[in-house]
């Protein structure tokens, strides 16, 4: 025995219950592991499951065999025990509970027969805890490394860890009303729903957990194990938070704090509610919380992304408009798992960016030269008369087409620009959300990848029968293989490369009759989609995601890397000057942008402290121009060079 009681004093938690009459030695050692309240999954980890690590040591060094006590089954203590390698064959049972403290709750399982071995851990009773005992966060930390190699990268972004829904302990019981409408409305915004019921390892359960950047949890057991033994530098939202959670000073919820702030844990209270009391989710409220967060691919609908990179507060527009406050946003660069789409996982608010305040610099000839082209490519491939355009600014396609044939032009807009010729008809509206019931043929200028749910629309467009499709969209593949800085952005939220679109459209029978690519000072890509049902889903897409990281992290470091002398102008403004601005480490050296729309002049340039000013008004003799990477870049430097001859260029 003296082996034992020296092995077992390191633990300093074990006691040793010894009723056998005889010298003979048991054939087993019972380990007692239930608590009155271990019927309530939460309590029995805290109270029980912790000690598991630390059995399984022992068991190692044993020549006895151990059995585990139990007071009754339930599928989480034999997954639980499973992961620890304590299989069916190692559990016995008894209803037999003896006394362990003052309190009702202090009560721990012992065998039926009066002889026996058995050691007893000295449980952490939840109702009668001591904060201040550290022995508790060493027993809990070992029992979270036992399912915690190490740190996940943060593959989901936004988790469902559903409350199981048997076994839970009756005395807490509450329904959740609304529950499969808010579960059907986590499926349609493709959050990572995980089934606790189906598993019989808690293995997989924790492995989302870990890997998820927010998780959405109700209060109770699923919050104090997935959130707060478990995860670590995740977002916590928690639905009915029915313990109050924040003011909530109960040692147990006071341990748990600091687990989640040791673990880098933040939390939110989405709802309140009642103990033991029924509760719902404003499903609406709810939604409006979840809608500028990507939780699945918008290509391929998978919910696991590779982080590429992240910039934090990243300004969400680069207009130069005095009277608009600056809003930031964090610039999080992601790739699909499944088809290595890049895409941005936190979505800015279309309402802002595409209000009236939304300033587009694209009414340059540049723009007018490729309208010209789309306009052609139409023109030459329908003899349809009838067109809606989706995000048409001031009306330009229908100038161009209406000077070849006449037609019927009706815009669906989120505004109206002022320009607009009046005979066109003008819909204020989402072309995600809109009926196109009635429209045979579309036209979407630069404006498909601007779109947040591209799927959404084109289910909208079959859904209502629209027989072709227009699109013109800048060359993604031609743009990426120049390690162009701005393929994506909060307006090009996703990269919607050649395959991409192709394939997206495959999927709602609309097949690609015909594209042009276009090269003009910058790269376009023009299609004709028909609906055409012989049109089957073509194979998902790829791309190598190396290209996006030596955009995303090697050419972003050089730009900070980059040495500016005083008195340093960046060319252009908008959202490249932007882009390398952000970046710069010598942002003192910099006095402001220069660029050639004279809206912009004297104005300051978003999300920056700097003017934006003419560069006719610059002493070059003193001046460095650092000129962007951007597809207007020959122009701006033989622009210059023309207003003088000697000036001083850096080029990113
Ligand atoms: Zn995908």
């Amino acid at each position: 025995m003296s082996f034992f009681i020296l092995k077992l004093s390191r633990y300093n938690r074990m006691r040793i219950v010894n009723t056998l009459q005889s010298d003979i030695p048991a054939e087993f050692i019972y380990i007692s592991l239930d608590t009155v309240e271990g019927e309530s999954v939460g309590h029995w980890i805290i109270e029980c499951a912790v000690f598991l690590p630390h059995i399984k040591d022992l068991q190692k060094e044993s020549k006895i065999p151990f059995k585990i006590l139990l007071r009754e089954s339930k599928q989480y203590k034999t997954s639980i025990l499973s992961d620890f390698g304590f299989l069916e064959s190692d559990i016995k049972y008894s209803r037999n509970m003896v006394s362990d403290g003052p309190s009702w709750q202090n009560q721990y399982v012992v065998p039926i027969e009066p002889g026996y071995m058995m050691y007893v851990p000295n449980f952490f009773y939840v109702f009668n805890f001591s904060t201040d005992n550290e022995l508790f966060y060493e027993y809990i930390n070992r029992f979270r490394k036992h399912y915690v190699e190490s740190d996940s990268i943060k593959s989901i972004p936004v988790s469902y860890i559903a409350r199981s829904s048997k076994e839970n302990y009756s005395h807490n019981f509450r329904t959740f009303i609304n529950m499969n409408e808010f579960r059907s409305l986590l499926t349609d915004k493709g959050v990572h729903t995980v089934e606790v019921d189906r598993f019989s390892s808690f293995k997989p359960q924790f492995e989302v957990v870990l890997k998820s950047k927010t998780i959405i949890v109700e209060m109770g057991s699923a919050f104090v194990i997935n959130a707060g033994l478990i995860a670590s530098n995740s977002h916590i939202i928690i639905i009915n938070d029915a313990v109050d959670y924040i003011n909530n000073y109960s040692p147990v919820y006071q341990a748990i704090k600091r687990l989640m702030n040791e673990r880098k844990n933040t939390v939110e209270i989405f709802s309140k509610g009642v103990h033991r009391t029924p509760f719902s989710v404003d499903i609406a409220l709810f939604k409006e919380r979840i809608k500028l967060i990507r939780c699945m691919c918008v290509i391929c609908k998978s919910s696991e992304f590779e982080p590429i990179n992240s910039f934090s507060e990243f300004p969400i527009m680069a207009i130069s408009n005095d009277s608009v406050i600056d809003d930031y946003y964090e610039f999080n660069l992601v790739a699909c798992k499944q088809c290595n789409c890049l895409q941005v996982q936190n979505i800015v608010d279309p309402a802002i960016l595409y209000s009236d305040i939304y300033m587009n610099s694209t009414f340059s000839s540049t723009w007018l030269h490729h309208n010209n082209s789309l306009g052609k490519f139409i023109l030459a491939n329908t003899t349809e008369t009838s067109f809606l355009e989706v995000g048409a600014n001031k009306g330009d396609m229908y100038t161009i087409l209406s000077k070849e044939r006449t037609i019927d032009y009706t815009v669906l807009d989120m505004y109206r620009h002022a320009e607009l010729p009046t005979e066109i008809k003008y819909i204020n509206g989402n072309c995600e959300m809109f009926d196109f019931s009635g429209i045979n043929t579309i036209i979407l200028s630069h404006v498909f990848e601007h779109l947040n749910s591209p799927n959404t629309f084109i289910k909208n467009i079959k859904a209502a029968g629209v027989s072709s499709v227009f699109i013109s969209i800048p060359n993604f593949d031609d743009l990426l293989s120049k390690k162009s800085p701005n393929i994506i952005n909060s307006q090009h939220t996703f990269y919607c490369g050649f395959d991409y679109i192709v394939y997206m459209f495959s999927l709602y029978n609309y097949k690609c009759e015909n594209y042009f690519i276009y090269s003009g000072d910058f790269t376009s890509l023009m299609f004709k989609f028909v609906l055409d049902f012989t049109t089957v889903p073509l194979d998902i897409p790829s791309t190598n995601i190396q290209l996006y990281k030596d955009i995303y992290i090697d050419k972003v470091a050089s730009i900070r890397n980059t040495v500016l002398p005083p008195n340093t102008y960046i060319i252009p403004s908008g959202i490249y000057g932007q882009f390398v601005y952000y970046f710069l480490r010598d942002k003192i050296n910099v006095i402001g942008f220069l660029d050639n729309n004279s809206q912009r002049h004297n104005k300051k340039l978003y999300g920056t402290d700097k003017l934006v000013y003419n560069p006719r008004s610059i002493n070059y003799s003193t001046a460095t121009i650092l000129v962007c990477d951007c597809p207007y870049k020959d122009e701006i430097v033989t622009g210059l060079k023309a207003i003088c001859d000697s000036i001083l260029f850096l080029y990113i």
